[in-house]
Formats: C-alpha cells, structure tokens, sequence
C-alpha cells in the first residue's frame, strides 16, 4: 500500500513515547511529509519496532535514542538512522548481528531475552522492499543501524 512514511514515522515515536521508562529519552527529527512509499505498512512497523526495542534493550540509564528520517536524493531512497549510546557491538561480532538466532553475548543476552531473529527478519523484510539495511557501532559508545526504502516515483505518483 502507499504509505506517507513521515505520519507512519511519528505514529510509532509517539507509541514508543508513551511506554517507554523514564530513563531513557527520544529524539526524533525528520523531513517535511507527507513523503510517498510503497511498502507493507505491518512488515515495516515489525522492523521499526524491533529496531527500537534493541535501542532501548541495549541503553544505559540516561541514554538518547536518535531517530532520523532523511531522503537520498540521487538514489531516489529514503534514509532512517536510529542510533543509541549503548555498550554498542563488538567490531569482530558486527558481520554476524543479522544472521539468524546470532546474539552477541550470551549471557548478556540471555538475561535481557529474546531470540536472535529481529535482525534478521528486518533485514529480509527491507530486502523484500528494495532497500538495504546495516549497522555501524562503536564499544562503549553505541549503536546506529541504517536503512534505506525506496521512494515512490514521479511517474507512479501521477498515477495513482
Ligand atoms: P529478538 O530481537 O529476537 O528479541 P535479539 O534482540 O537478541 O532477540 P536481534 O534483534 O536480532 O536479536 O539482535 C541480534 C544481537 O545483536 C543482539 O542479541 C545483540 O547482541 C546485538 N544488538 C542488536 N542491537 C543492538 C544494539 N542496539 N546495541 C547493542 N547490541 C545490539
Ligand atoms: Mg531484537
């Protein structure tokens, strides 16, 4: 379905605004909308949703969560950033965060539960989209995973 991603973008801020622990704070910037995609509004809300758990899983007390939503012009693609100042991914495990069932740390991760599938459902889902996802890190200092949609175009636009 079409999608204008920037009201989509602020329904699930606003979700997690609203649950989220004290400790813990949002900011959220984006471009003017309404921006036109073409995806599947359920899959992609699954992909936010566990991108952001991770973020808020892996904060220290304190902590910012970034969310950003930007175009990239030339690609014709949407760009979303969301990045936290948690204890971020060691460089030698960060090929692997999108392989199925891969946690890290084991018994990190066990006492903060979960599976080890998130990533990798979010990866296949924006693949399905046409888009590309990945992940930049730094120990100690945080997490940002990247990914990209493609935009709907001109010609489809007009339309439709
Ligand atoms: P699930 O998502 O199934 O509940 P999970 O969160 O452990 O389980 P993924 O979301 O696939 O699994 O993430 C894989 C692993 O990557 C995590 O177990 C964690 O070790 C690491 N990871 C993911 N996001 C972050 C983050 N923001 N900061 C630090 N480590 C992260
Ligand atoms: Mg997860």
């Amino acid at each position: 379905e079409t999608v204008d991603f920037v009201g989509f973008f602020y329904q699930i801020v606003e979700r997690f605004e609203m649950h989220k622990s004290e400790h813990i704070s949002f900011e959220a910037k984006t471009i003017e909308g309404p921006i036109w995609v073409w995806m599947d509004k359920d899959k992609i809300t699954q992909v936010m949703d566990n991108i952001i758990s991770n973020a808020i899983k892996y904060s220290p007390e304190g902590g910012t969560i970034r969310l950003d939503v930007s175009k990239k012009r030339k690609e014709q693609k949407l760009y979303i950033r969301i990045s936290d100042e948690g204890m971020g991914i060691p460089k030698e495990n960060i090929g692997k965060i999108f392989d199925r069932f891969y946690r890290v740390d084991k018994a990190r991760s066990r006492k903060l539960g979960g599976t080890g599938l998130g990533l990798a459902i979010a990866r296949e889902m924006i693949e399905a989209h046409g888009g590309n996802i990945w992940v930049d890190s730094k120990e100690g200092k945080g997490t940002t995973i990247h990914f990209t949609l493609p935009l709907m175009n001109q010609q489809r636009r007009s339309l439709s």
